[in-house]
């Protein structure tokens, strides 16, 4: 494995209070982590470094072609002050996925999952002490050759940083008002809506902003082609629980294979609940809701972890589900992740790695 080597900074910052709410993604931890691609060198140079600004060529293609994919996991602090990543295996695997479909050059996985846990414990001091806060983990590869013509790069830099985040729900879970878009759309079979690439949320920015401005806190993405079936929900994956049974949209190429998702479809089927995979267009959602079948629904996704739904709007109709209530298969999802990612559960199936 390529040795890591560390410049720790002379000027630390200020740590925000812990008294006040963190949010998401307002802070940046001292160090951050940079590797180099450079054809017929492959990737070398793995450095941690003072956290600090990156100089481009104003040519540097990620620019302009947006050649650029992400990862986002969290390290979670235990009650006995251990720090603990959740699957990260998982993660760098879907980078390789991510990295496969725009042409960037694989990563070594071990060695990935290796830095993370080096760059973590070098700012093991930035890990949130308080109730449901983290440190989130931003890994992100991108294409830097100058040049504006079209061409998979040849040089490109992975760069892993730090935020010190806040809880998702300070006060308790809270279900939430989703916009259910039937103009717009995310992702096609055949683009790249199943990896993790910058350009898909570019895409999805117009929706969320129409959403918002209609009152709605996320949007419900339907395929790309008829506008029928349901994909995800925001940047999440999602469920419905319709007369007892676990449904979410199969993996066709235009949804996200969260790993939140893959650990919730498990754990269910651990506690003898029948899930099933599979196409479920919105009228079959609307129909359960008026039949006075669907039961639940709510996202899946790394930031939130479980995000309840309490509301559709799809065209003129509206799906109520609930204004406060959780359902009991949101709750028991919500408190097994939560209880094995902090520790409060024991993890008898090797998800989380100790740093
Ligand atoms: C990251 C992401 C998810 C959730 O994935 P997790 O691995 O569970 O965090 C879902 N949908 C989209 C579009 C995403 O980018």
């Amino acid at each position: 494995m390529l040795e890591i080597s560390v410049e720790l900074t002379k000027s630390p910052k200020q740590k925000p209070s812990e008294s006040e709410p963190l949010g998401f993604g307002k802070y940046y931890t001292d160090h951050m982590f940079i590797m180099n691609y450079d054809e017929g060198e492959g990737w070398h140079n793995p450095r941690i470094v003072p956290y600090q600004n990156i100089a481009l060529d104003p040519a540097a293609m990620c620019f302009h072609y947006a050649q650029e994919v992400f990862e986002g996991l969290k390290a979670y602090r235990t009650k006995s002050g251990e720090i603990q990543l959740f699957r990260p295996e998982k993660n760098m695997a879907r980078l390789n996925l991510s990295n496969d479909r725009l042409c960037i050059p694989r990563i070594d996985e071990e060695f990935a999952v290796e830095t993370i846990k080096k760059l973590v414990s070098v700012d093991k001091d930035w890990v949130p002490h308080g109730e449901g806060t983290s440190l989130y983990i931003r890994p992100f590869i991108f294409a830097v050759d100058p040049y504006v013509g079209v061409h998979p790069a040849r040089h490109l830099l992975f760069v892993i940083i730090l935020s010190p985040v806040g809880s998702y729900y300070p006060q308790g879970l809270n279900p939430v008002k989703i916009y259910v878009e039937d103009e717009y759309v995310r992702a096609v079979k055949g683009g790249m809506g199943y990896v993790k690439a910058g350009g898909n949320y570019a895409a999805s920015l117009k929706s969320q902003a129409k959403a918002e401005e209609l009152g709605y806190t996320q949007v419900l993405w339907l395929d790309g082609v008829e506008r029928k079936y349901v994909e995800e929900v925001g940047t999440m994956n999602v469920f419905f629980v319709i007369d007892g049974e676990v449904v979410t949209p199969k993996l066709t190429g235009s949804v996200l294979g969260g790993i939140t998702r893959l650990s919730c479809i498990e754990l269910l089927r651990e506690h003898g609940y029948k899930v099933t995979e599979r196409c479920i267009s919105i009228q079959e959602i609307y129909d359960a809701y008026e039949s006075g079948k669907l039961n639940e629904a709510f996202g899946s996704g790394t930031a939130a972890v479980i995000s309840p739904i309490g509301e559709f709007r799809w065209g003129d109709k509206v799906i109520k589900l609930t204004e406060s209530e959780i359902g009991p298969v949101s709750q028991f999802l919500y408190d097994t992740l939560t209880g094995i990612q902090w520790g409060k559960i024991e993890d008898t199936r090797g998800w989380t790695q100790k740093i």
